[in-house]
C-alpha cells in the first residue's frame, strides 16, 4: 500500500513564508517585512475587537452583514455583491477554486503576487506569467499571453512587490482585450495609499459587466493584518458563485466588528495615509541620494536595487540590516534578487533603515 498522494501540481507549490517578526538574540527588532500599516490600527478597531472577543463562544455572522453594510455605504454599492473573506487570499484562493481547474489557466504578470501561484496550482490549474515592463505590468504583453485555455487574470493593482500601477485607462483597455469568459481579478490591497488622478481601484470595471472582481483587504491601510479580514467586490452571479464555495464562517467575529469600526475611523485611516504621502517619497528620495534606485511604487513599501558587486548586494545589505535588528524582505523568492522591499514604517523606523543603509554603503567608498 502506498501512502496517500496530493494531487499533480500541489507538491510543485513552494511554502509562502511570510515576513518574520523576531530576530534571534535582538531584543527590538524594527519590521519592514510585510507592508503593514505604520501607525498600527485604529484604536477604535482594537475596541470593537476586544468587545466582540468577550462573545467567543459564539459563531460569527457568517453572511458579515454588519461589515458588508458598512463598506456598502463606504463605497456607494450593492452589500449583496460583497463577499468578505479571511484576508483577501482567501477570496483569491476561493476565485480560483470555484473559476479554474486542471487544464485551465491563471494569468498574471511577471512578478505579480505570490498567492496567484499557490492559489492556481492549488486547484490544479496552471500558473501563466506574462513579462512585464520596467516591472510595471503590460497589459500588451499580459493580452499576449492570453491562450483558449486562460480562466482567471490576477491583477495586483498597484502591484506588490513592484509597487508600481496601472492607470484606469490602462486596465480599462485590458478589460476590453479579453475574451468575456475570462475572469479579471483586480487585487486592489493597496488602493487606499496611492495618490494619483489617473488610478482607480476598479469599482467602476465591475460595475461595467459580469466579469470583473476587485479584491480588497484590512491588512494594509487599516493595519488589521493579524485578523484575517479581505472583501471582493463582485458581479451579482460571481458574489452567489463565491457564497456557494464560501467556509460558512470564514471571518472570526472580533475581525468583522473591527473591520466595521475601522471603516468608521475615517480619521485614523487618514493619518496614516497623510503618513505614508510624506515618508513614502522622502524614503525614495533618500535612497536615490545613495544611488540606490527605487521603483515608483506608490503603495505603503519602496523596492529598492543594490549592485551585483560581491558584498554590497541585496543579500549583503539584507543580512548587515538584520545584524542590526532591522527586517526587510529580499525578494530573491519574487525573482528579483538584486531587491530588497522596505515597509514604510514610524517616521523613527525610517531613519534608522535609511541611516544603516546609508552606513552600509559607506563601508564601500
Ligand atoms: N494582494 C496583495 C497584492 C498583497 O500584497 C497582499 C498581502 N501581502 C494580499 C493580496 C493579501 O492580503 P490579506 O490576505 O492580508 O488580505
Amino acid at each position: 500500500m502506498t501512502a496517500p498522494t496530493p494531487r499533480p501540481g500541489i507538491m510543485d507549490i513552494r511554502p509562502y513564508v511570510g515576513g518574520e517578526s523576531a530576530l534571534e538574540g535582538v531584543s527590538r527588532v524594527i519590521k519592514l517585512s510585510s507592508n503593514e500599516g505604520a501607525l498600527g490600527p485604529s484604536p477604535k478597531a482594537m475596541e470593537a475587537f476586544r468587545a466582540q472577543a468577550a462573545d467567543m463562544h459564539r459563531y460569527p455572522d457568517g453572511g458579515a452583514t454588519r461589515l458588508r453594510a458598512a463598506l456598502a455605504a463606504r463605497w456607494g454599492v450593492d452589500a449583496e455583491r460583497i463577499v468578505c473573506g479571511a484576508g483577501s487570499d482567501e477570496l483569491l484562493g476561493m476565485l480560483c477554486r470555484a473559476y479554474a481547474g486542471p487544464g485551465d489557466e491563471v494569468l498574471y504578470s511577471a512578478h505579480g503576487f505570490l498567492m496567484y501561484a499557490i492559489a492556481a496550482k492549488s486547484c490544479g490549474a496552471t500558473p501563466v506569467t506574462a513579462p512585464e515592463v520596467d516591472l510595471t505590468a503590460s497589459v500588451d504583453n499580459l493580452l499576449a499571453a492570453v491562450t483558449p485555455r486562460t480562466k482567471i487574470l490576477f491583477l495586483a493593482n498597484p502591484n506588490n512587490p513592484t509597487g508600481t500601477y496601472l492607470s484606469a485607462d490602462e486596465v480599462a483597455r485590458l478589460r476590453a482585450g479579453l475574451r468575456p469568459d475570462i475572469l479579471l481579478v483586480i487585487d486592489a490591497a493597496y488602493a487606499e495609499f496611492v495618490s494619483k488622478n489617473d488610478y482607480t481601484p476598479g469599482i467602476e470595471l465591475v460595475d461595467g459587466g459580469d466579469n470583473t472582481v476587485m479584491c480588497r483587504t484590512f491588512s494594509k491601510i487599516f493595519a488589521l493584518g493579524g485578523l484575517r479580514l479581505g472583501w471582493a467586490y463582485c458581479p451579482p452571479g460571481i458574489a452567489d458563485v463565491l457564497n456557494r464555495v464560501r467556509n460558512p464562517f470564514n471571518v472570526a467575529a472580533p475581525s468583522l466588528a473591527a473591520g466595521v469600526a475601522a471603516l468608521e475611523d475615517t480619521a485614523f485611516a487618514d493619518l496614516t495615509k497623510t503618513h505614508n504621502d510624506y515618508w513614502l517619497p522622502w524614503m525614495q528620495a533618500e535612497l536615490a541620494k545613495l544611488g540606490l534606485p527605487t521603483t515608483q511604487s506608490v503603495c505603503n513599501f519602496v523596492l529598492v536595487q543594490f549592485p551585483k558587486e560581491e558584498g554590497r548586494t541585496a543579500q549583503a545589505a539584507d543580512a548587515c540590516l538584520r545584524a542590526q535588528g532591522i527586517i526587510t524582505r529580499a525578494m530573491g523568492g519574487y525573482g528579483l534578487p538584486d531587491w530588497l522591499r522596505i515597509t514604510v514604517g514610524t517616521g523613527e523606523e525610517n531613519q534608522m533603515v535609511i541611516a544603516a543603509i546609508a552606513a552600509f554603503q559607506a563601508s564601500w567608498n
